[in-house]
């Protein structure tokens, strides 16, 4: 049964363009952009999009993306982002050009396979400054490590170093990062006699610095997907206000209303726990104008985080399957059978394009 709602309509002309404002951008710094398209299943039309508006190369943590990217057509070079797994290792060198990576065993598996295939496989290692994710810790190992990439990994070119920051840890990509970065690339330089091509200071929680102008000089790569895709984060979440170069609006999730009615706006009996086992909290506003969405976390995650386009519209609560909206102050009058549009979190276009029963339209003006 092919559904009508709720649907994901895509913006290709945005997407194309939130990149391009971000690659111009970084090419000032002489940073080149990786294009992430892990946060939306690697959607081939959303890949091409990236590629348009300049990416110089396109990441993702899941290797089956890459795969299904190159049955789609897509040629680019890929860049595995989480640092491969000893047991996919086979399939790094067949579906990715570079890779990230933090353990010689791995790097020295990827050797053998390489040399038994007369392939090469590009790694960038990775060092942790603090976020406390992936990467190595101690700085003489990491510079040991890229040494011996360098001198006996004939099959395995070490590109360059790389960091992650503003994720598990949320710790905050600053200047001393970069600079702290910097210095570990010059050790493993100096090590290895000579320059390295690829100086990789982190994702999107790492684009303010280029956007605020500080972004040290010898950072060359940043891998950026969020900034890209939704442009929220950092507008909404880290309050910058002066990045309304990037749209928000590119991807807009439309679902069906399947009630209207007015009801009390705090639950009338004993309270115990909500489907989820959690307790919300309830404010007493008296009686709302309530919609009942046919829209649910099973489709799209943590419905709270979604934005509705119409400001007047509140989400006040979800289960698997529903969404009740308060639309008391919602611009138009909402009945049933309406359709109400949301802009995206990352973790709802996440969610949304995992499933294949979203239907996905593309639009290009
Ligand atoms: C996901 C990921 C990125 C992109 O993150 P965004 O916040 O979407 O820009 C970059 N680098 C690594 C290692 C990642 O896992």
């Amino acid at each position: 049964m092919e559904r009508l709602y709720p649907s994901l309509t895509v913006s290709l002309p945005k997407l194309r363009e939130n990149t391009r404002q971000i690659v111009e951008r970084c090419r000032r710094y002489g940073v080149s952009v990786c294009g992430v398209v892990k946060g939306c299943n690697a959607l081939a039309p959303v890949a091409r999009a990236m590629l348009q508006g300049g990416a110089a190369s396109l990441g993702s943590s899941r290797l089956e993306q890459f795969e299904a990217l190159r049955a789609d057509g897509v040629s680019a070079p890929f860049t595995l982002l989480r640092v491969a797994a000893p047991s996919e290792a086979e399939a790094v060198t067949e579906l990715c050009d570079t890779s990230l990576q933090s353990e010689w065993d791995t790097l020295l598996r990827l050797e053998e396979i390489c040399a038994r295939k007369g392939r090469t496989h590009s790694v960038i290692i990775m060092a942790d400054l603090g976020d406390l994710r992936e990467g190595f810790w101690e700085q003489d190992e990491l510079v040991e490590v890229c040494l011996r990439v360098e001198n006996k990994l004939p099959h395995v070119r070490l590109l360059g170093i790389g960091v992650n920051l503003g994720c598990v840890g949320s710790v905050q990509p600053t200047v001393e990062k970069m600079n702290d970065l910097l210095a570990l690339a010059r050790r493993v330089e100096s090590a290895v006699g000579r320059k390295l091509e690829v100086i990789s200071g982190g994702a999107t929680s790492s684009y303010p610095l280029i956007h605020n102008g500080t972004m040290p000089r010898g950072i060359n790569h940043l891998r950026i997907g969020e900034n890209i895709l939704l442009g929220k984060d950092l507008q909404i979440d880290w309050h910058i206000e002066d990045m309304d170069y990037l749209a928000m609006d590119t991807f807009t999730l439309t679902a069906e209303v399947i009630e209207v009615k007015t009801k009390p706006s705090y639950p009338q009996g004993q309270l115990c726990i909500d489907a989820f086992g959690r307790k919300p909290h309830y404010v007493d506003e008296g009686i709302r104008r309530r919609a009942l969405l046919a829209l649910g976390r099973a489709d799209a995650g943590e419905v709270e985080s979604l934005l509705p386009r119409d400001g007047g519209v509140r989400i006040w609560g979800a289960s698997s399957d529903h969404c009740v909206l308060d639309v008391t102050h919602s611009a138009r009058e909402i009945r049933v059978g309406d359709t109400v549009d949301f802009s995206l979190s990352y973790g709802n276009l996440l969610y949304l394009t995992e499933k294949n029963d979203i239907r996905i339209v593309y639009e290009e003006e």
